[in-house]
């Protein structure tokens, strides 16, 4: 029997990614649903190639195409699909929260690339899964490659994790230029093609931040046990120390597509081809350098903002989004996106983040907050 799997935000970059995978994988598994925002040329495809029965828009109308649910609302039932066991939730930002909180409770497995919800609601996320007996598997690379090292060493915990990250397209600028960055020199990431908001969240290293939030919940080890290093080669995706100060790490050439299938075949293995093959040589030479604190402006709010717990993480994620849109859309530079995530946080009081309307009314809050900030 293959096992369903609904993919959700399938016409962006980690979604395409997946059904890549997928279709490799036709023995094992099959498309159940497909859900994008709102490009309903490229869903219908997508259905038509995957042959997926359960097809929703969060925004638009059904025309023509009666196998079309639209609303947001289609992002749950998509997720709660009783064909379903898996849900690829590659949905970008706090609108993907519902379905993975749905899912978990459902009892699926939910192969996460969705970190900003993780981050906005991470209390929330894991008590989902505990009474759902639902599971969360990273797709975030540099999780996966913890899962697998973890995996590797029989399960047994961490003492210390270590998060390798890119430094993005402004590794090496002096902070003076980096505010005044254009769009243009912001999207232009070495070594990962990705979605734009993931991509201005590399640059800033706000995506970092996520991480270590996202670290923090998924294995839970203390902000104190989780370090970021920069690693420009994007090779080493993490190393992960045990209890006897023994390092393990795994490495690739950078591609979604092996964290993709990890997420879908945890804690087995299945036969692929469909990324390039490791070549020690070729990766050559493979270099570490600290990352110092006060380059990142966005990097040190944001896992300040973690260590607040409560609404802290929410906020952080919140005002980001706001100001990497407003960056995006051409109303503020650069140099905003730091400054509005301060500024939100600085008024921010925090307050518990154990239930979802706890968790929603910080969202909307910061958003507010941000907005008026930005525009
Ligand atoms: P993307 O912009 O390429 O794709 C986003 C997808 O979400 C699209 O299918 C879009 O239709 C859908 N979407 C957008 N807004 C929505 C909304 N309000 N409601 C429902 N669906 C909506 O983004 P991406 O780069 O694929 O990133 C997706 C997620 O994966 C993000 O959380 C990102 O941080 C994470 N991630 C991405 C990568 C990568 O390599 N791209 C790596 C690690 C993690
Ligand atoms: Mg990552």
């Amino acid at each position: 029997m293959s096992i369903g799997v609904a993919v959700l935000g399938s016409t962006g970059s980690i979604g395409t990614a997946a059904l890549r995978v997928l279709a490799r994988q036709r023995e094992r598994f099959r498309v159940v649903a497909l859900t994008a925002h709102a490009s309903a040329d490229v869903l219908e495809r997508q259905a038509r190639e995957t042959g997926a029965t359960f097809l929703g828009l969060v925004q638009g109308n059904a025309g023509r195409r009666p196998r079309l649910a639209v609303g947001p609302d289609c992002l749950i039932e998509g997720a709660t699909h009783p064909d379903v066991q898996i849900v690829v939730n590659a949905i970008v930002g706090a609108a993907g929260l519902p379905a993975t909180l749905a899912a978990l409770r459902a009892g699926k497995r939910v192969a996460l690339a969705n970190k900003e919800t993780l981050v906005m609601a991470g209390e929330l996320v894991l008590c989902a899964a505990r009474e759902g007996r639902g599971e969360i598997v990273p797709i975030d690379s540099e999780h996966s490659a913890v899962l697998q090292c973890m995996a590797s060493a029989g399960g047994r915990a961490l003492r210390r994790l270590i998060l390798t990250a890119s430094g993005g397209p402004f590794r090496g600028w002096t902070p003076e230029r980096v505010a005044r960055a254009t769009v243009e020199e912001a999207l232009n990431h070495p070594t990962w093609r990705m979605g734009p908001k993931i991509t201005v969240d590399s640059a800033t290293l706000a995506n970092k931040a996520l991480e270590v939030i996202e670290g923090h919940f998924l294995f839970g080890l203390p902000f104190d046990g989780i370090e970021v290093v920069l690693h420009p080669q994007s090779v080493i995706h993490a190393l992960t120390e045990f209890a006897d100060g023994s390092v393990l790490a795994q490495l690739g050439f950078p591609s979604m597509e092996l964290p993709i299938l990890y997420a879908l075949t945890h804690p087995e293995r299945l036969p692929d081809d469909g990324v390039r093959r490791f070549d020690p040589v070729a990766a050559s030479p493979l270099t570490f350098e600290p990352l110092v604190s006060g380059m990142f402006p966005a990097f040190d709010l944001g896992v300040a903002a973690g260590r607040m717990g409560g609404t802290g993480a929410a906020v952080f994620n919140a005002a980001n989004e706001v100001a990497v849109k407003a960056f995006l859309t051409g109303r503020v530079r650069f140099g905003a996106i730091g400054e509005t995530i301060e500024a939100v946080l600085q008024a921010h009081e925090i307050g518990p983040a154990k239930a979802l309307e706890e968790v929603l009314a910080a969202d909307r809050w910061a958003r507010e907050r941000a907005e008026a900030r930005c525009s």
